[in-house]
């Protein structure tokens, strides 16, 4: 069925573009936290080039079983400064930063290893208290505060919106999320904020229709997960 899957959800994604005339290239990032390797090894097969992972530790292990490392691999869970040396290691891009004190722990780990990390600012814009993500007054300093790093790059911002009964509430979330993005592309090199990750499997089209370049979507691919 991944393969049906990731057809629909694809169809869904051109569509929801299509709708706001968006031409511009949206990044499937297909979420196999809590699933098999087996289940990654299809969906790659199947034209899927971005994996999201939620877990270092899970995502090292998932690692090994792609020896000629093909894909993107994206660390969309929430990061704890003594994991930032296995996350620099191995991941593409890091979804979650949400602190300063985090921000400088990943440019530290970066360093040493001689790698520039790609990496989101998470913002909390619905202010959940379950969730990850900085406010977004905090927003401004933690930016300023990037631009002095030298082996973190800042090329975009993530959020993740409050899970409404009413799908359509989210729609001003993804819209401020998107206003403060647009705010960031201005306050770095042109050309360097570029990503825009917000949207998951109950609202990714709202997402999208809201300008979102790169959405992260599990159970629409993979079925409900077994924790
Ligand atoms: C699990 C997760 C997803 C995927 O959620 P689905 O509802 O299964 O699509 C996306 N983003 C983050 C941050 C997640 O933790």
């Amino acid at each position: 069925m991944i393969k049906e899957n990731i057809e629909a959800v694809q169809k869904r994604i051109d569509d929801a573009a299509a709708r706001v005339g968006r031409t511009d290239k949206i990044t499937l990032v297909a979420v196999t936290k809590n699933h098999p390797v087996e289940y990654m090894k299809e969906a790659a097969a199947d034209g899927i080039t971005d994996v999201g992972e939620n877990r270092v530790q899970e995502a090292l292990e998932k690692r090994k079983a792609f020896p000629d490392n093909h894909l993107t691999w994206h660390l969309i869970g929430h990061l704890q400064t003594n994991k930032a040396k296995h996350a620099v290691e191995h991941f593409d891009l890091i979804h979650s930063i949400d602190s300063v004190h985090l921000l400088q722990a990943v440019d530290k780990e970066a360093g040493k290893i001689g790698k520039v990390q790609d990496i989101l600012l998470q913002v909390n814009v619905a202010r959940e208290e379950s969730k990850f993500g900085m406010a977004v007054e905090d927003f401004p300093a933690v930016c300023q505060q990037a631009k002095d790093l030298e082996h973190v790059r800042v090329v975009g911002l993530m959020c993740i919106a409050p899970d409404y009964d009413n799908v359509e509430d989210v729609r001003p979330v993804f819209r401020i999320a998107h206003a403060l993005y647009e705010h960031m592309q201005s306050k770095f090199p042109s050309g360097q904020v570029r990503y825009l990750s917000m949207g998951m499997t109950h609202d990714f089209e709202i997402a999208i229709e809201e300008g979102a370049n790169v959405v992260r979507v599990g159970t629409a691919i993979f079925g409900p997960r077994n924790y």
